[in-house]
């Protein structure tokens, strides 16, 4: 059997179209951006394009995005670039529980410097209550900072309304739109955002570039001093093959979005009820609607210390799967904090199974995988299944 691979949330594969585009910065087009002559020129047109590219993705002026080698380097850049260089004296932060180990170890970096932080508490699906940042949007807060979207449960949350709590106290907002950028329609130009991070390989582009979008006339510092290239906000030479990927990969996804996105959503449902179906005491963790496109994540009643043992199975049957997120690779068996926050007890924060799904991923896959997965689970004898459309 062919390999399906169900974890996109971790990384996606790079698009062909991708790969067509960066192809000649490998060794034709090789310049320096920052140098006067013609292959430095060219080198600077391409990257121009892709700024471009990426801007038009949420609406931003080309002038607005700072490319990174990272979705963490975006996000480290809008959260330390906020703070540093200026009286951290009474200054907080709030964010939430449920946020990326960029934002959450940043903000227990800043902690340690002196900076106070608020952690807003999600309810059971993971959602963020508005009044909550409301109440802690207190003075002296110099940054609101909440993802769109959960990599691990998949929930999308309220950014619309927590961006304009922080606008009216006058707080900057940050969101990490690294799981949601290129496959939910974000516009800078109606969103209440100051700042947002965006990975290119969570769009089927390249590894290790990231952009961070400033919008125009917020001040930040910059963590890396140099030759002042990206506006004086991250000095490096441009990594000129990256940041082409990463403008076709945001190209592709603009013009083909709704249409993957509503595919992917009858392939996740599709998902959902099967499992629901072959497997008695499954349940989704999350949102049921208010989810990423190709994201399910579930678990098994009474046998959530499965998850992993499940995963490892499957993975030997051929299926890549998550059991939270992949940073959670070297923490494998621990429970989730995200799954703890949502007031899981640490027996179940330990097993859930997350499948992404993504452009590439086919009905027949779907299929496939509900196919298998009776006897994958059987084989465990400890998860109970039941076959559907047998007698
Ligand atoms: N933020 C979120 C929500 C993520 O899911 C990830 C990656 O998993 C990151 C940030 C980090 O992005 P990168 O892998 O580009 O550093």
């Amino acid at each position: 059997m062919e390999r399906i691979y169900f974890d996109n949330a971790a990384t996606t594969p790079v698009d062909p179209r991708v790969i067509e585009a960066m192809q000649p910065f490998g060794w034709d087009v090789f310049g320096n951006p920052s140098s006067l002559h013609a292959p430095g020129r060219e080198a600077r047109a391409a990257v121009d394009r892709a700024r471009a590219q990426v801007a038009a993705l949420i609406g931003a002026q080309p002038t607005e995005i700072i490319f990174t080698a990272s979705g963490t380097e975006a996000d480290n850049l809008a959260l330390l670039g906020t703070f540093s260089g200026r009286d951290l004296q009474d200054s907080r932060i709030v964010t939430s529980t449920i946020e990326h180990p960029a934002v959450l170890e940043t903000c227990r970096y800043l902690e340690g410097h002196g900076v106070a932080v608020t952690y807003l508490p999600v309810d059971g699906e993971g959602l963020v209550d508005p009044d909550a940042a409301r109440q802690s949007t207190v003075p002296g807060t110099r940054l609101v900072s909440v993802m769109v979207a959960n990599n691990v449960v998949g929930a999308v949350e309220p950014i619309r309304e927590l961006g304009r709590i922080a606008r009216e106290q006058g707080v900057l907002f940050h969101t990490d739109a690294v799981q949601a950028a290129g496959h939910l329609p974000i516009d800078v130009r109606s969103e209440p955002v100051d700042l947002l991070s965006i990975s290119a390989h969570k769009l089927h582009g390249p590894k290790g570039v990231g952009a961070l979008y400033v919008r125009d006339g917020v001040r930040l510092q910059p963590l890396i001093h140099g030759g002042g290239q990206e506006r004086g906000l991250r000095s490096a030479t441009e990594n000129v093959a990256g940041i082409v990927g990463f403008g076709r990969a945001a190209e592709i996804a603009r013009s083909e979005m709704s249409a993957e996105a509503a595919r992917l959503v009858a392939l996740r449902d599709r998902l959902i009820e099967g499992i629901v179906e072959r497997i008695p005491g499954a349940y989704l963790i999350g949102p049921r609607y208010c989810r990423l496109p190709g994201h399910v994540s579930v678990a098994f009643a009474g046998q959530e210390g499965e998850a992993i043992r499940l995963l490892l199975a499957l993975d030997e049957a051929g299926v890549a799967v998550s059991s939270g997120s992949a940073c959670s690779a070297q923490h494998a068996g621990e429970p989730s904090y995200v799954l703890r926050a949502m007031g899981f007890d640490p027996f179940r924060a330990r097993g859930s199974l997350r499948l992404t799904l993504g452009r590439f991923n086919t009905e027949g896959e779907v299929e496939s995988f509900l196919d298998l997965l009776p006897g994958v689970a059987a084989g465990l004898n400890s998860i109970t299944t039941r076959r559907v459309g047998q007698a």
